[in-house]
């Protein structure tokens, strides 16, 4: 073979190679921009309060690019640690207690454990029950920036009345700022519900969804988001009768894109 014979087949072999290269990044960038990675949500959920979990789960199956696995409490508490960030780009959570109110089913070292992670960073969206959290542990009203709970409590140092419920009642519900991801292109709708009544709310809430009901006093925002550590984290009080709740198709929209804010796939 003379040298120039050499040259060109190992010119003709570079190009070749760098062809193949080429192509390679073309088709990763292809699939990158044909299909977002999934987001992967652990469903949190346990109790016998409001226990079908069929409509959640009907719900789930139902969102493109939500990727889900289910984490029954309070046998699964101990997941929720420092480390599960790396697995899951969101909690939602549908309880933050175990089957019985008056036992806490988180130990205290798994409430430690569970702090922690929101420290580190993981989105969590908390729906309805969520935030009667267990008696008793202080960090719950930071984490959800709620409380309900069927006996006067203390937050901070102060105590506050035992809160109620309204069951069966409509809810005029719009957006507080429409441009906020969570509510985009979700209407001003009017859905039969239960409205929590005398909740503790976080005066460093963000108010997303609000309610007109007379009977919703004070600040009348029945879903708001915070921070708390390095973890975004969205409430949202709806949902008593789940199979009524998670059918509504502006109800999932709030969900589905409140998923994709707290893993922080949207700004706000
Ligand atoms: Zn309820």
């Amino acid at each position: 073979m003379n040298r120039k014979k050499l040259l060109w087949r190992s010119g003709g072999l570079l190009c070749g190679l760098a062809g193949l290269v080429c192509l390679g990044c073309v088709s990763r960038e292809r699939a990158g921009v044909a299909r977002d990675k999934p987001i992967r949500v652990l469903f949190v959920y346990g109790g016998g309060h409001h226990a079908p979990i069929t409509p959640y789960m009907r719900m789930l199956d139902a969102m493109p690019g939500i990727q889900w696995t289910p984490a029954l409490l309070p046998q699964s508490a101990g997941m929720l640690k420092p480390g599960l960030e790396q697995e899951y780009d969101v909690l939602l959570m549908v309880q933050m207690m175990g089957q019985r109110w008056e036992q806490a089913e988180f130990t205290a070292e798994q409430r430690q454990a569970f702090a922690a992670l929101l420290n580190k960073g993981i989105g969590v969206v908390a729906l309805h029950q969520a935030i009667a959290t267990e008696p008793g542990w202080v960090e719950s009203p930071r984490i959800v920036g709620g409380v309900w709970r069927d006996a006067p409590y203390e937050v901070d140092g102060r105590t506050y009345p035992k809160s109620g419920c309204l069951h069966d009642t409509d809810l005029r519900i719009r957006a507080w700022d429409p441009a906020h991801p969570i509510v985009q292109g979700v209407p001003e709708f009017v859905i039969n519900d239960e409205l929590y009544l005398d909740i503790y709310k976080a005066d460093d809430n963000v108010p997303v969804l609000v309610t007109d009901h007379p009977q919703a006093k004070g600040r009348k925002e029945i879903a708001w988001t915070r921070s708390y550590g390095a973890s975004r984290v969205f409430f949202f009080q709806l949902g008593h009768v789940p199979e009524k709740t998670w059918a509504r198709p502006e109800c999932r929209r709030i969900v589905q894109q409140a998923l994709r804010w707290a893993a922080g796939k949207s700004a706000g």
